[in-house]
């Protein structure tokens, strides 16, 4: 198996990734305008595969009656990022909605002999997609349980509203990306210092 990286999104330069954060920002808006990277089955699909959550063959009819539910969990994580980045709690009712995924995703392994009785194979029981959303919801659980959370952000741009892990070393950073949002946001103050001189 190939392994691809992207470019960091971080120029401050931890490669560690948080999947609820790439999970979250599978949604993510240009210009204010939402954009969903998996609205499709097949493009879910390949999300999933891509974070080795299940496989290449896994049905796409499977997939499709999950899809809801995949949304609804990042809809929950969209709503839990917000609140924490905002200096506040997950409200009860969201861990209430973020425990089910995880106890949704149950699953174990059995060792069954196969028929000739000299060889074995490891089923197992469980639903993987549940699995999947659980690994998902797990990320943000031990996120939440071990790190930071003041280190939870939203993008400050508006428009953009990604989510993103402040790993500087003064913890201060407001943009997604500075060379894009932050840029954006220095080009209009600058925009708006010039316009108050000219008036
Ligand atoms: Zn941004």
């Amino acid at each position: 198996m190939t392994e691809t990286h992207e470019a960091p999104l971080e120029p401050q330069g931890s490669d560690e990734r948080e999947l609820f954060v790439d999970f979250v920002n599978t949604l993510e808006f240009e210009d204010g305008r939402p954009v969903d990277h998996v609205s499709t089955a097949a493009d879910l699909r390949a999300w999933l595969v891509d974070h080795g959550m299940c496989g290449a063959r896994l049905p796409l009819r499977s997939i499709e009656a999950d899809a809801e539910a995949f949304r609804d969990l990042r809809s929950l994580l969209h709503e839990v990022t917000e609140r924490i980045a905002d200096g506040s709690a997950p409200a009860p009712a969201q861990l209430r909605r973020l425990n089910d995924v995880l106890r949704d995703g149950m699953h174990y392994h059995q060792l069954v002999p196969d028929a000739d009785g000299t060889s074995y194979t490891v089923g197992h029981v469980g639903d993987e997609l549940a699995q999947a959303r659980a690994t998902i919801a797990g990320s943000l659980a031990h996120y939440l349980a071990d790190h930071d959370l003041r280190r939870i952000r939203v993008c400050a741009n508006e428009g953009c509203r990604w989510r993103f892990i402040d790993r500087s070393p003064a913890g201060r950073r407001r943009w997604c990306d500075m060379r894009t949002c932050g840029n954006r946001a220095k080009v209009a103050r600058h925009r708006a210092r010039a316009r108050g001189v000219s008036a």
